[in-house]
């Protein structure tokens, strides 16, 4: 029973579109203890466990612009073109993106549809 979370207290980033969880110590677009670094977007970021370094930090992911999943920033969750985007969402919208992102994401595996296997 865990009637009484604190959800403040201890943030875990979970990704929606695959396993990922993290627990993460920021949540915005200019991370402390950092001097110079402005992020592109809200990003959910944490402390590089791996570096000593105290200004080293790792992005964790985001929320898509359009349907405000939490998606993590890797490449079979999100893209980020301007803004952020789920892979759902720019499979929905992939004729609104530039040939160029379109060609990227063809390079890729084509998404997962049933419907559509092709050997
Ligand atoms: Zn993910
Ligand atoms: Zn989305």
């Amino acid at each position: 029973t865990s009637s009484h979370v604190q959800s403040d207290a201890f943030n875990i980033f979970s990704c929606q579109l695959c396993d990922l969880r993290s627990p993460y110590s920021y949540y915005g677009q200019k991370p402390p203890n950092t001097r110079a670094i402005v992020l592109l977007e809200e990003c959910f970021v944490t402390k590089d466990p791996f570096s000593p370094d105290r200004e080293k930090f790792l992005i964790l992911g985001s929320e898509c612009s359009l349907c405000r999943k939490r998606v993590c920033v890797g490449s079979d969750c999100s893209l980020f073109y301007t803004k952020r985007f789920c892979m759902e969402c720019v499979n929905k919208h992939l004729n609104q993106f530039p040939h160029q992102i379109q060609a990227e994401l063809a390079k890729k595996k084509p998404p997962r549809d049933p419907k559509s296997v092709q050997r």
